[in-house]
């Protein structure tokens, strides 16, 4: 917006310090996690799983991911090679003919570097005669698994127990709906989780065995003999050190119902989260199942795209003033130029109706905002960017309305509204601020760090434009000031 810039003068060089103290939390906290989905090859509908796990990931916000795909069975697998090093995580839904050793060294060598590893349901079930892999997973079956694999694993007495008695590794009844427990309630992974939820219908495997080395049982459940158990409790969420690297492994989901299950989906981000980074920021899920109720969620009804990618400022392009913007630690960081009038790093796509969530801190005497919907076109005051804009600026003031950028309309979000006194101080000075926003038909809603703040209905704006970070123009000898914006992700409405 165009209006008065000095409005508060606050210690400036106190709010820098704050910026980059919080921004040294580097990839940790502002830039999304890498996870590659590896698949192509399992007795388990991959086709069908893979697209679930991803959403999953996806939707948290945490993570960015991408997905390999092998050749089909019976194809030559010799040049497979996925770029491991490139990614925080690597999620397997793979259970399929041995890679080349190549790529098996590069994948334990990774691992062994401090690369995280999930291994998902019948992941377990791969590479029997891989010792590295066996290692890393800890306990799996099937593929002619026995006592020469490892011990059992068990949970007896409230303890652990190692056993080596002969037989088959790899088994499970009748699929069914069975209470996870916790056992290690304060690993990361877990804390703050119910201690006992009730998982959606799954396959129970029972009778793992492996190496069992530095493997942490998180939880366990029942294996009832009634339908087709053991009669022990089961490991079916395990945590493993593989040297530098951390493995979470999950033996849950089986198929796509399984994966609905909020436990599994909540369980698979935080061990993702904490595979990745060895610390869990990723909150409980909302509608987490009791230990008598299963609660289920489709991760394919709700996606969410990052369209910053933590690195660089590939999809975006920078029109009107001279500002700069550039990437540090998962953060694109806008710092004013002399004399400049209004910048506007600007997304390369259009979108018309959908849900933006993002994370802004601007310096106290920098005007910013988000432009929604808008435009910039030759015809319209020389390329003048314009269009529904979301403010950013300290408290108390004006963040979160919404003024209507280049147009002269001014203010679109209503006085009685921008002189609430609750509305006026949502934004918190020299900290992180969570924006979401909601352009559905006419009607703009907005919050800063929960709070309602702007709720328009518009018929006079455009519908669909781009999005563009505002750094507002200053006057010579002011500045420089900066606003950083992070985890901007959005999600399209569609009907
Ligand atoms: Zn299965």
């Amino acid at each position: 917006m165009v209006r008065h810039l000095i409005r508060s003068f606050f210690v400036t060089a106190a709010v820098i310090g704050s910026a980059s103290a919080q921004v040294g939390d580097s990839k940790t906290v502002g830039e999304p996690l890498a996870a590659l989905i590896v698949d192509g090859q399992n007795n388990h509908g991959w086709q069908q799983t893979t697209p679930l796990l991803r959403a999953i990931l996806l939707n948290s916000g945490r993570f960015t991911v991408d997905v390999v795909t092998s050749p089909k069975r019976g194809e030559d697998i010799g040049a497979f090679a996925p770029k491991f090093g490139s990614y925080d995580v690597v999620v397997s839904n793979y259970n399929g003919q041995l890679w080349p050793k190549k790529t098996r060294e590069a994948f334990a060598g990774y691992i062994r570097g401090g690369g995280g590893f999930v291994s998902v349901h019948a992941a377990d079930n791969a590479f029997p005669n891989w010792a590295d892999y066996n290692r890393m997973i800890g306990v799996g079956g099937w593929g002619r698994r026995d006592e020469k694999s490892g011990p059992y694993v068990r949970w007896r007495d409230g303890a652990v127990v190692r056993d080596t008695h002969a037989g088959r590794g790899g088994s499970h009844g009748r699929r069914h709906e069975f209470v996870l427990e916790a056992r290690t309630p304060q690993h990361p992974i877990l804390r703050g989780l119910p201690t006992r939820w009730k998982h959606t219908a799954d396959e129970l495997y029972d009778r793992l065995r492996g190496p069992a080395e530095n493997l942490t049982v998180l939880a366990t459940a029942y294996s009832d003999p009634k339908t087709g158990g053991s009669g022990e409790h089961e490991p079916l969420l395990m945590a493993i050190s593989f040297g530098k690297g951390r493995v979470f492994h999950t033996a849950l989901g089986h198929d796509t119902t399984a994966m609905k299950c909020i436990g599994f989906q909540s369980t698979l981000l935080r061990g993702s989260e904490w595979a990745a980074t060895g610390r869990v920021t990723i909150p409980a899920a909302d509608g987490f199942p009791s230990a008598d109720a299963v609660s289920s969620r489709d991760p394919l009804k709700d996606v969410w795209t990052h369209i910053f990618d933590g690195k660089t400022l590939s999809g975006w392009t920078q029109k009107n003033g001279t500002a700069t913007y550039r990437v540090e630690d998962g953060v694109i960081v806008g710092t004013t130029a002399d004399g400049s009038p209004n910048s506007f790093l600007c997304s390369d796509r259009n979108y018309a109706d959908f849900e933006l969530e993002f994370e802004v801190m601007v310096d106290n005497r920098l005007n910013s905002g988000m432009q929604i919907r808008s435009a910039s076109n030759p015809e319209f005051k020389n390329g003048r960017v314009h269009g529904p804009q979301v403010e950013i600026e300290a408290s108390p003031g004006e963040a979160g309305h919404i003024y209507s950028e280049g147009t002269g309309r001014g203010w679109i979000s209503p006085a009685k509204h921008r002189n609430d006194p609750a509305r006026r101080k949502a934004f918190q000075n020299g900290k992180w601020n969570r924006y979401r926003v909601l352009a559905d038909g006419a009607r703009i809603q907005t919050w800063i760090n929960d709070v309602a703040v702007g709720d328009v209905t518009d018929p006079k704006s455009k519908r669909v434009g781009f999005l563009g970070l505002q750094v507002h123009g200053i006057g010579r000898g002011a500045g420089p000031w900066q606003v950083r914006w992070r985890r901007i992700r959005i999600r399209e409405l569609t009907r």
